[in-house]
């Protein structure tokens, strides 16, 4: 970090400065020139308050220089985390896909979408039983007895399951469930963030609806804090002007989050785009553009699904997308 001073300090107030940075641990490097004197702030710079520094008479501006995420940070971890979820790996060239429905509505359709997931390709089982809503009055998942029937989905077919935290008082709940989802609405739980961190469960952070990819990071960050760095990153769309989609997919995020972190990076193209038409074209974009895996919303009777019908896939469309994405991943592998 570098501060730099406005002309005409006095020495007692540049003197004060600094023994306030380094009562911060910070050490401080001093280039005193004709017209200004910048102040350059060595080591841990992570407790210093930017805008408080920033706000103070005598400074003139400030510039970050490193990142405030530590752990996320591929400078400190050149290599790109390998996330094992029971032996299937995602990120460092391991691509994998999650589908099944937005919620679990029934035994009927969690094990019938399960087996066509399966059997189409995809190679870990997602389904939502705690689902948030925007109104109170859609239907809220199944809870408790919606995580019953993925577990037996997950037995059935032998597929880890992925599903959504909502409370962190659930957590009990979530001792089988392989992956837990951090939901984009709460990206920025932090309490919720740092309960996850004491465990060792995988995570799926997807980005919050208007949440820069700093500020993903520095969800990461919070559960790696606590110790735990079994995250996965996804990018699903955020909050803009348009509404033809129902919401804009970022996926300029993907190439450039990988170039600040070495945490995978996986798209959801179903609730980025909110039309099942889109998720093909989105899906392939995604696997070109050197994303770690895919998220995908499949359901199979979209029509009568109780969340997210629009966008669900039915098993032969989502079969099509995962041949199309084979080919795609194989001319990328090339290139
Ligand atoms: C979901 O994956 O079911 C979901 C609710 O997604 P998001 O948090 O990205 O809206
Ligand atoms: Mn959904």
């Amino acid at each position: 970090m570098i501060a730099v001073l406005k002309h005409g300090v006095s020495e007692s107030q540049a003197e004060n400065l600094i023994n306030w940075i380094k009562a911060q641990d910070v050490d401080v490097h001093l280039s005193e020139g004709q017209y200004q004197t910048v102040i350059g702030l060595i080591g841990d710079t992570t407790k210093i308050d930017i805008d408080l520094l920033a706000s103070l008479e005598i400074i003139e501006s400030v510039t970050r220089i490193s990142e405030p995420f530590k752990s996320a940070n591929r400078k400190f971890h050149p290599d790109d985390t390998v996330v094992d979820i029971n032996g299937i790996k995602v990120g460092g060239g391991n691509f994998q896909i999650i589908a099944g429905p937005c919620s679990i509505e029934s035994p009927e359709q969690i094990t019938e979408v399960a087996r066509a997931v399966k059997e189409a390709g995809a190679t870990l089982l997602r389904g939502g039983a705690f689902k948030p809503r925007t109104s109170p009055y859609d239907f809220q998942g199944l809870k408790g007895e919606g995580l019953e029937l993925l577990l037996h989905a997950k037995e059935q077919t032998g597929m880890p399951i992925v599903t959504e935290i909502m409370n962190a008082n659930h957590l009990p709940m979530f001792e089988h469930v392989d992956v837990i989802q951090v939901g984009a609405r709460n990206m920025q739980n932090f309490e919720l963030l740092k309960e996850l961190g004491r465990t060792k469960k995988v995570i799926l952070l997807k980005r919050g609806l208007a949440n820069t990819m700093k500020e993903l990071l520095m969800s990461a960050e919070y559960i790696m804090a606590g110790g735990n760095e079994n995250i996965i990153l996804c990018e699903r769309g955020v909050r803009t002007f348009e509404t033809y989609t129902r919401n804009t997919l970022d996926l300029a995020a993907v190439p450039m989050l990988k170039e600040l972190t070495h945490l995978p990076v996986v798209v959801d193209p179903s609730h980025a785009t909110g039309l099942s038409r889109l998720v093909k074209p989105m899906s392939l974009a995604a696997a070109a553009c050197g994303a770690d895996g895919l998220m995908i919303e499949v359901h199979n009777n979209p029509q009568k699904a109780l969340c997210d019908g629009a966008q669900s896939l039915t098993p032969e469309q989502f079969r099509d997308v995962v041949s199309a994405v084979n080919k795609i991943r194989a001319v990328v592998k090339e290139l």
